[in-house]
């Protein structure tokens, strides 16, 4: 057993609160680590207000820290070694065994199940009930996290643990998306369709890949002002204007040959589609409600030879994309660092509060 400070979740939009926990020695799969720091992201507010049966639980999915105990069957990974969490996987299905987990047939019971596969739990409160944890294989908003170990990322010894955990998700489906999903080569054009830490780390990534129209899409002028500074060449608000007319018109009346939708919103998700020159290829990685489709104009995608794809988490293999990431960071190349505010653990409801009100672009908590 481990004791440890955990931010329990117990009511649909009820507040985070701090609670010391125990947690069960990891099982051979697992591994147990020491959290550093860990990343916010709107999927975990998602789950605080929308997912019941998950509840309570410790939430978090962009966890950093230092592996404190490896189950029997981990390898590659060692006490003491630096990791990233990120999502988790089965590791048997076709999709896991083809190195494409991030589409595992098990993917959406792994990460909001908020148990393990058999149904129990690593996590118990002080008075000795069951705290539904493994979000995401992971449950970071906490000191310690027994995690799924297909969610382990072994990270090089320079790794910054404090503003590395983002890498585990709105950066790698960002810069993953554009970089490895839409491709885009040098001298291209893209929109982009909001400028959260998704669509901003989309458009370090076009700058870096060499796109020379980039056009930021956003309603305020301060994340405009941000995406200017990582690239964006255009700057669009549609409160002033029509984006798929601004977008046209920056464009030479042909449109772009790549669009990035980051908002979740169906009538952008239109917008986006509507803005593509003929063979372009629009991404989305944001959803409404299940079922809700976005209008897609059936006529002009078809008659225009369009692509709409839906990207989870950049199509990324963690232990591959994570490394590759942080790299290019250290080199100046992919600064989403600039996008990071630190909070202490115990300011977790102040640092979700500012992220819903749109404050503040990436929460990161740290530990105490
Ligand atoms: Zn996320
Ligand atoms: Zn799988």
């Amino acid at each position: 057993m481990t004791t440890g400070l955990s931010a329990v979740v117990r009511e649909p939009g009820g507040a985070f609160r701090l609670e010391e926990v125990q947690l069960e020695e990891p099982r051979p799969d697992e591994v147990l680590v020491e959290i550093v720091a860990s990343g916010m992201c709107h999927t975990d507010l998602l789950v605080r207000d929308s997912r019941p049966a998950s509840l309570p639980a410790v939430l978090g999915h962009e966890g950093a820290g230092v592996v404190r105990e490896v189950g029997s069957d981990i390898r590659g990974v060692a006490p003491g070694d630096k990791v990233v969490l990120s999502f988790p996987s089965c590791g048997d299905c076709l999709r896991c065994r083809t190195g494409r987990s991030a589409y595992c047939d098990s993917i959406a019971a792994l990460k909001f199940g908020c148990r393990r596969p058999d149904g129990s739990v690593a996590t118990t409160d002080g008075a000795g009930r069951p705290v539904g944890d493994h979000f995401f294989g992971q449950s970071s908003f906490g000191t310690v996290a027994v995690v799924n170990g297909r969610s382990v990322v072994p990270m090089p010894e320079d790794v910054d643990l404090r503003i590395a955990g983002p890498l585990a998700c709105g950066v790698q489906t960002g810069a993953g998306t554009v970089l490895d999903v839409l491709r885009v080569p040098p001298g291209s054009s893209i929109a982009v369709f909001g400028a959260g830490s998704v669509g901003l780390c989309g458009i370090m990534a076009a700058r870096l890949a060499g796109a020379t129209t980039i056009i930021a899409v956003n309603r305020r002028a301060s994340r405009l002002a941000l995406a200017a500074e990582f690239g964006a060449t255009h700057l669009v608000s549609p409160l002033d204007v029509d984006p798929v007319e601004a977008i046209r018109e920056a464009t030479g009346g042909r449109g772009v040959e790549f669009a990035f939708e980051t908002t979740g919103v169906p009538e952008v998700l239109t917008q986006a589609v509507r803005s593509l020159d003929s063979l372009g290829t629009c991404a989305y990685v944001g959803t409404a409600a299940p079922g809700e489709l976005g209008g897609i104009p059936m006529l002009e995608a078809m008659t225009k030879g369009l692509t709409v794809r839906g990207v989870l988490q950049g199509d990324s293999t963690p232990s591959r994309t994570i490394p590759r990431l942080w790299d290019l960071h250290r080199r100046g190349l992919l600064p989403f660092d600039r996008l990071i505010t630190h909070y202490r653990l115990d300011e977790i409801n102040r640092a979700a509060a500012d992220a819903e009100r749109g404050d503040v672009v990436k929460p990161v908590l740290l530990m105490p």
